[in-house]
């Protein structure tokens, strides 16, 4: 009879002990204009999953270029040429400009001026005439930013405006898993909008199965097998407009130019650790097409890539190989080595 009772005890603990390790967790919310899902696995995904959300709108209040009440809301709307930013922000406006030394301001934060004039802040869209241009352009000179470091104080301009459209929600996506590793979670999936996050393996420790949305319309072109990793795309189908001319505008400029980017790229999909990195890259190798990218890719050995173009053609980075699928009928298929 002991030994019946012992065998019982057992099952149970079993089943409670597999039941517990294994439960899931799928939380969506809106956030930073995107549509969020944190998928998580693990005993205490639910609380984790909540503690994600409270940080990505913490992270919104910070940087939104919409709410009065943001620190970035107040600095582009500042009287003085000096202002205190928080730790946080101050991190990201240093690695925002980092970026746009980097890439020779064809990436800068402090395009906003320009995004806002061309109508992408407000939906009014509209295409503006040279002059006003080049006009507006000279009040996003990222060189004549200072940082103070130590007492975190940035001095611009009267009229400088700063938005971190295109490395914030890579970075929302990084501290979402460093909550998340917090609350004891090894295995997680984020969906930002399109930009897919990893957080570990899947619970039955395979990879995960990450599909690339199709430029053009329909099925999954290409699919990823990976772990531990960011995913971040950025394609100028995600935003645009039709101007009177006839031409469509997208919501990714060349900070040189202050106008949409006009090349033959259609996505462009970076693969590296950091969510941060990868948006920063995922905008930067779009505006600068194949080549550019492939320069960026072969001096820093510290991402892939994958570009799909208006030919559809694709090429993707050596480092992908064994680990990618492609499923669409492509033009052109070129594996850069
Ligand atoms: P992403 O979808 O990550 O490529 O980011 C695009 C968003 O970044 C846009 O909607 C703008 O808010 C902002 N943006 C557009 N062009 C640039 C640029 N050249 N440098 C920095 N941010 C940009
Ligand atoms: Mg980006």
């Amino acid at each position: 009879m002991k030994k019946y009772f012992v065998s019982v005890f057992l099952v149970i603990s079993i089943f409670l002990f597999i039941s517990c390790s294994e439960k899931n967790n799928t939380l969506s919310f809106t956030a930073m204009d995107t549509f969020m899902t944190i998928r998580s696995s693990g005993k205490n995904c639910v609380n984790a999953n909540k503690a994600a959300q409270a940080r990505v709108e913490k992270i919104e209040n910070l940087i939104s270029v919409t709410k009065e009440s943001s620190e970035i809301y107040r600095l582009n709307h500042k009287l003085t040429e000096s202002f205190e930013l928080s730790d946080e922000t101050f991190y990201l406006m240093k690695y925002a400009l980092d970026g746009a030394y980097k890439s020779n301001g064809a990436f800068n934060p402090a395009l906003y001026p320009v995004t806002k004039e061309w109508g992408f802040t407000t939906k009014q869209y509209q295409v503006p005439d040279e002059n006003r241009i080049n006009e507006i352009l000279k009040l996003t000179d990222y060189t004549k930013i200072q940082l103070q470091e130590t007492e975190h104080k940035i001095n611009c301009s009267y009229g400088m405006m700063f938005d971190f459209g295109a490395i914030g929600k890579g970075y929302a996506g990084d501290q979402i898993i460093e909550v998340l590793k917090e609350n004891g979670i090894q295995s997680a999936i984020l969906d930002l909008g399109g930009n897919i996050q990893l957080l570990g393996k899947k619970t039955d420790g395979s990879e995960w199965k990450i599909g690339l949305k199709n430029p053009f319309g329909g099925d999954v072109p290409v699919a990823l097998s990976v772990s531990d990793c960011a995913v971040i795309t950025s394609g100028g189908y995600e935003r645009y407009f039709t101007g009177n001319d006839g031409k469509q505008y997208i919501h990714i400029f060349d900070g040189r130019t202050g106008k949409p980017v006009e090349n033959n790229v259609v996505s462009a999909t970076i693969v590296t650790s950091k969510g941060i990195y990868g948006d920063y890259l995922s905008t930067t190798t779009f505006i600068l097409g194949k080549d550019g990218a492939v320069e960026l890719w072969k001096k820093s050995g510290d991402f892939d890539f994958i570009m799909m173009f208006d030919d559809y053609s694709i090429c993707y980075t050596k480092g992908l190989e064994g680990k990618i699928s492609i499923f669409g009928a492509f033009s052109k298929i070129q594996v850069i080595e």
